[in-house]
């Protein structure tokens, strides 16, 4: 919807940095002319499951057919799109065991991201309203029987990990943060306890040891990426055998 967004995405590219374009996909068709093919950029389209999981979820019939289309015109233009999924605590396994059959999921070059959804007090729909209860059992389900490997996943196995509940980590909000025209959002994009007008602002007056689960109450229940997904690349960077496991992607 940003009116100069074709602008902002070409001037990041020419500086060579990565562009996960994210969008429910609507607009696309529309917009598709703006934009060129690029190693640098994807589209990254919001998908919370097959036809009528996800239409629930964005509460409005014909989205996902909607979204679909628009997936595979862009793919028809040369881009690579990946899709961008929200797990809620109302979603069983068997959910999950149908997502990989997304029709985004089977060419290569095609990329998966999940998140637990943050189950924050305002949220009065029924997939948010209540505190995740044990989504390590839901993740180890739906990963079960050697299913994780068949999921294209742009995760490093150790989200994955903390996902399933094998592991654990504290938040890592900085390294996620979000920018818009308020400004940096403190501390994370889920939570909005101010905005400042630097990065360096951001980060050098924000309390970040303040935050994260058994921290802040309103942390409780996040295992969103934008937290954890940046704790899972530092810890994967502090060691040589979980480095080479994310290099084989298992
Ligand atoms: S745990 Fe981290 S990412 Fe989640 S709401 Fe708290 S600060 Fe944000």
């Amino acid at each position: 919807m940003h009116p100069q967004i074709d602008v902002i995405v070409s001037e990041l590219i020419k500086r060579k940095k990565f562009v996960f374009l994210c969008t429910n996909a609507l607009l696309l068709p529309k917009k598709l002319d703006k934009f060129k093919p690029s190693p640098y950029f994807a589209w990254v389209v919001h998908i919370d499951g097959l036809r009528e999981r996800h239409d629930e979820s964005v509460c409005k019939d014909g989205v996902f057919d909607e979204a679909v289309a628009a997936i595979k015109l862009a793919k028809s233009r040369g881009f690579k799109v990946n899709t961008n999924t929200t797990v809620f605590n109302t979603d069983t396994p068997a959910d999950g065991h149908r997502r990989p059959h997304l029709p985004e999921r089977r060419p290569r070059h095609r990329r998966m991201q999940i998140s637990p959804a943050y189950a924050y007090e305002k949220a009065r729909t029924r997939s948010t309203s209540s505190a995740w209860r044990r989504p390590g059992k839901l993740f180890r389900k739906t990963f079960a029987d050697g299913r994780r490997k068949k999921w294209r996943l742009n995760h490093t196995p150790l989200f994955l990990d903390f996902l399933e509940g094998k592991t654990d980590f504290g938040c890592t909000a900085w390294g996620i943060p979000s920018y818009s025209l308020l400004g940096w959002q403190k501390p994370c994009y889920l939570m909005s306890d101010g905005y400042v007008k630097t990065y360096k602002e951001l980060i050098e007056t924000t309390d970040w040891d303040s935050y994260g689960r058994g921290k802040d109450p309103r942390c409780a229940n996040c295992m969103a990426h934008c937290g954890y997904e940046p704790s899972a690349v530092l810890a994967t960077m502090g060691s040589l055998r979980e480095t080479i496991r994310a290099a084989r992607g298992n």
